[in-house]
């Protein structure tokens, strides 16, 4: 069964003060069709771990392993990630400019698939998960994300997925600055995955309130680098209940 699978993780990045470390030995090990909440306090290094899974050349990982299905995943470049079945919605999702939804979306599954998909029955899929994910059709031939709202650029996250069919996605924040109703549609997508698929989800999150639409198997609190404590849903409502200063405070 194909797991995702985090050792020992040290990170570090770059800044004017020199090298600092942000993942100080992350442990995580997903399994397909489980999914993960990782939820932690701001600046706790939630995206860096988002980030260098998917091979951000901004994070260096200086020690400790990730494997995807037994394969280094370190050793890979960005695009052999993607290609190993990884996928990222980031925080911020980027604008492209000059390349329209429709184009961008095509590009990365022949990307990913290493053939073209039939032009008949992807019209048709595309045409169907932008329906389900209330895409209007005339974001199709408007370039990635530019002038998108926050809401906006989520909901293209969540189409990527739906569509790449990816083995693991990593999902960081997809729930900040959504509104009820976006946050639903959203979650309504990522559980349609669940569902017609394996993958197997590492969702990152700051609040508990998109728990109640995609249920958690396992709950990882991460604080300060690293996991602090796991459990199973309940972990969730108690973190909703008492919040992070347990943590907090447990390693200050
Ligand atoms: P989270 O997603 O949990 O809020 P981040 O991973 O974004 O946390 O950030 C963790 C810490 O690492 C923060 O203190 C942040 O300022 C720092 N950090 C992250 N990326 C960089 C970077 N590129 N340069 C400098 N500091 C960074
Ligand atoms: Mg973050
Ligand atoms: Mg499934």
């Amino acid at each position: 069964m194909p797991t995702l699978s985090i050792r020992d993780l040290h990170v570090s990045v770059e800044t004017d003060q020199g090298a600092k470390e942000i993942l100080k030995g992350v442990n995580l090990d997903i399994n397909s069709n489980e999914t993960h909440a990782v939820m932690g306090p701001n600046g706790s290094g939630k995206s860096t771990l988002a980030y260098s899974l998917a091979g951000h050349p901004k994070y260096e990982v200086t020690a400790g392993t990730a494997e995807l299905d037994g394969e280094d995943l370190l050793e890979m470049s960005v695009d052999e990630r993607a290609r190993a079945g990884l996928f990222l919605a980031m925080q911020y999702p980027v604008e492209v400019p000059g390349v329209t939804v429709t184009n961008f979306l095509r590009s990365a599954k022949t990307a990913i698939d290493g053939e073209a998909p039939k032009l008949r029955t992807w019209t048709k899929e595309l045409n169907a998960a932008m329906e389900a994910l209330r895409v209007d059709p005339s974001f199709a031939a408007r370039n990635v994300n530019e002038g998108f709202s926050g809401g906006e650029k989520k909901r293209q996250e969540i189409l990527q997925m739906e569509l790449l069919k990816p083995k693991f996605a990593v999902l960081d924040e997809t729930d900040s600055g959504l509104d009820v109703d976006a946050l639903r549609v959203v979650s309504e997508g990522v559980n349609r995955a669940k569902q017609n698929t394996d993958v197997g989800i590492l969702l990152i999150t700051h609040y508990t309130r998109i728990l109640q639409y995609i249920k958690p198997d396992h709950v990882h609190v991460f604080v300060d680098g690293r996991v602090a404590e796991e459990g199973g849903p309940e972990l969730a409502e108690r973190l909703e209940n008492e919040g992070y200063d347990r943590f907090l405070s447990a390693t200050a």
